[in-house]
């Protein structure tokens, strides 16, 4: 076994994740090798939602993933539960991206490369912790090798290398599995030629992602302990039993052809116990994986490895900020673990109530009690819809005047906070709501209108002075940022309604 050159980071696996956060911390200036391995996994087709532009921008890499050449897509169609089929479009004519995960990794490489990342050809099969830092070891083709480092991103996927050494949490009852395949026809007869097409069917559901006008993949989610798996003829047999289960789907591929075999790969939830280390991060599906339903996993993966890259910087530069950095990103990936969790079930629960089977009803079932709330309580699309947060607004708006005085248990507090491509420590609003801290919401500067409050009768002035003193907001985001410091008890209005 060789050795090669000590480096800052070894990051495992070159998914959007392991791309991402090597890509990132080799243009801030770090000596990086990413380790991937050679032989691919299944091609996918995924759909990355419009939402994602803004991300994609952030990190650099909106005009390579434009320039590639994905199908656009306008929106889905979808027949869930006992609803009719509806046909969503994204709002405001936006389109996301109809990807082949191949094709999006060689992308990533090629960018990672241009960077200055070294990426080796490798499957990594293990990772020690060493008194003077890590060490990952390999096989590449030319045999086993090994490199030394400070720190290890594991974004290795489901594969977790160092995510099943003790973090890794299955969700319980929760066992599913894809089976894909390829179709390709001339003109298929769909609701729009663009759309992801959703279906769910008695014991599983199905959904359709065009990536060309000829080419789909169409997938459908079972559970393994429902169905015997194997390769071949065998697998394509029981890929053709659960589309025949389908109504829409089936009726759609009945005239096309298919490409190659079906093939599966698993799809069960999972998240970890904790997602860092002394000289490691679990980093993107290598964390947690959330159901496809969500269509959240790639954005959630390319925040993750940006995070981290965040996160790495920081520790690497400065020691002393080792702690606050980890704990930042610990509570970010339980975030959107959660988050975007609860919005799968949301599917689940109204599925279980139409299909009475039990790959259903125990998603169903976990759906009433599986969010955890606390982590959820600056979830901004939820808090839109809060009836307190509602209330609040509605006697704002009526309050003749208003005289905002701090709630009780409200205190400014230094928390972790990102700022550029480091972790700082910044000035934060605590209360029972926000146990840990909070600066931002709907870009309104929380501290700042906290200590700004009492100065003012009108609201009007309030905002005016507020615009004046920082960057400017908009008018419905300073109201509603307010509405929701009333509704959390974090500020309260002397001003009784007239
Ligand atoms: C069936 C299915 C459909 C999906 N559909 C969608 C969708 O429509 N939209 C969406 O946004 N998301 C979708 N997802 C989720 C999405 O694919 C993932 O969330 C995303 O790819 C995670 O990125 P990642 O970089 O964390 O991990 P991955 O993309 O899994 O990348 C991990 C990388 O690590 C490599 N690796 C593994 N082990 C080792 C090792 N020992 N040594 C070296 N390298 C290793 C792998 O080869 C791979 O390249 C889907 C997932 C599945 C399973």
């Amino acid at each position: 076994m060789t050795e090669s050159q000590p480096t800052d980071v070894v990051v495992i696996g070159g998914g959007p994740a392991g791309a991402t956060a090597a890509r990132l911390l080799s243009q801030w200036g770090h000596a990086v090798t990413l380790i991937a391995k050679p032989e691919g996994r299944p091609n996918l087709g995924q759909s990355l939602p419009p939402s994602s532009d803004k991300l994609l921008t952030h990190i650099g890499i909106i005009d390579a993933v434009q320039g590639e050449g994905f199908l656009r897509t306008t929106g889905n169609t979808v027949w869930w539960a006992a609803g009719e089929g509806r046909s969503e479009s994204f709002p405001n004519d936006a389109t996301g991206y109809q990807i082949e995960s191949a094709r999006l990794e060689a992308l990533l490489a090629g960018l990672a490369v241009a960077a200055g990342v070294h990426v080796v050809s490798a499957t990594v099969r293990d990772v020690r912790v060493q008194p003077d830092g890590m060490l990952v070891v390999y096989d590449a083709e030319e045999g086993a090798d090994q490199a030394s480092c400070q720190w290890v991103l594991d974004c290795s996927g489901r594969a977790g290398v160092m995510a099943r050494q003790g973090c890794r949490q299955p969700v319980e009852g929760h066992r599913t599995v894809a089976l894909a395949r390829v179709w390709e026809d001339q003109s298929w007869e769909v609701p729009d030629p663009t759309h992801t097409l959703v279906e769910s069917y008695c014991d599983g559901w199905a959904w359709c992602v065009p990536v060309s006008s000829e080419r789909r993949f169409v997938t459908m989610m079972v559970d393994p302990g429902a169905t015997t798996l194997s390769r071949g003829a065998a697998l394509n047999r029981m890929y053709d039993g659960e589309l025949g289960k389908t109504d829409r789907l089936s009726a759609m591929t009945a005239g096309a052809t298919p490409v190659g075999d079906a093939f599966a790969c698993g799809a069960s939830q999972y998240s970890a116990d904790c997602v860092t280390g002394d000289g490691f991060l679990l980093v993107g599906d290598a964390a947690s994986f959330i159901d496809p339903l969500s269509s959240f996993g790639m954005k959630k993966a390319f925040v993750s490895g940006w995070m981290a890259a965040v996160v790495t910087n920081t520790c690497l530069r400065d020691q002393t900020m080792q702690s606050p950095a980890l704990e930042l990103f610990e509570r970010r990936e339980q975030e959107a673990y959660h988050a975007l969790r609860a919005i799968a079930e949301r599917f689940y629960t109204e599925a279980a109530d139409t299909h009475e089977h039990p790959f259903w009803l125990v998603r169903g079932e976990q759906g009433e009690d599986a969010t955890d709330e606390s982590v959820l309580a600056v979830d901004v699309q939820r808090l839109k819809h809060d009836p307190a947060v509602l209330a609040a607004f509605a006697a704002l708006r009526e309050a003749p005047a208003i005289r905002l005085v701090r709630g009780p248990d409200v205190r400014m507090a230094e928390g972790p906070a990102v700022q550029g491509n480091t972790v700082v420590l910044e000035d934060q609003l605590a209360s029972p709501w926000v146990p840990d801290g909070l600066r931002y919401l709907r870009n309104i500067d929380l501290p700042e209108l906290v200590r700004m409050a009492g100065e003012f009768s009108q609201v009007p002035d309030l905002y005016d002075a507020y615009n004046q003193r920082h960057a400017p907001v908009v008018l419905p985001d300073f109201l509603g940022a307010l509405a929701v410091l009333l509704a959390k008890d974090v500020l309260q209005n002397d001003v009784a309604p007239d």
